[in-house]
């Protein structure tokens, strides 16, 4: 017998988003429910899913149509590391590349607790958070300006709106050294 561990409500939720992005499917499995128990979203930090889970969806999917890629993409591996996101996939093309990169470099300036702006870096374990998160962790922290080398604060606003408007993968990459 399978145990539940998830409502009927959320698995109709998740049959639905999958059927929308197929992309978030886990893995086939042989039992009819739990396909549907866990996305690729669940990965996600919860502040991040909230800022810009639906729009990573939205990109991605547009995305992978102009690649052509749309059959071959899977993810492999979703993660947080070194205070940003990590999008493991294979399959794809250029424009997917962009969307990925255009996500992982958001998300360094988002409170993977709650979706807000991040304000600091925590120590140690590096992870973006906002005021009112920090306050829940234990932990020293970093001013999210100084751990990116950014002069202040607004250059951080300034920076997210880039990345969302006009992010483009060329202005990012660097050579190796
Ligand atoms: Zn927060």
């Amino acid at each position: 017998m399978i145990t539940k561990r998830i409502s009927e409500n959320q698995i109709e939720y998740n049959k639905n988003l999958i059927k929308k992005y197929p992309f978030l499917a886990r893995g086939i499995y042989d039992y009819d429910t739990k396909e549907y128990e866990f996305t690729w979203l669940d990965d996600l930090e919860p502040g991040w899913r909230i800022a810009f889970g639906k729009n990573l969806c939205e990109d991605l999917a547009e995305a992978l149509k102009q690649d052509g890629c749309e059959d071959s993409f899977q993810f492999l591996q979703i993660k947080e590391k070194y205070a940003e996101l990590r999008l493991y996939y294979m399959g794809g093309g250029d424009a997917t590349r962009e969307c990925i990169h255009k996500y992982e470099e958001l998300s360094k300036y988002i409170c993977g607790h709650c979706g807000k702006l991040a304000t600091k870096i925590t120590s140690g374990w590096y992870y973006p958070l906002c005021d009112d998160c920090s306050k829940e962790v234990h932990s020293t922290f970093t001013d999210i300006a100084n751990f990116y080398s950014f002069n202040s604060y607004d250059d951080i606003i300034a920076e997210v709106e880039h990345i969302k408007t006009n992010y483009k993968y060329g202005d990012y990459w660097q050579p190796l050294k």
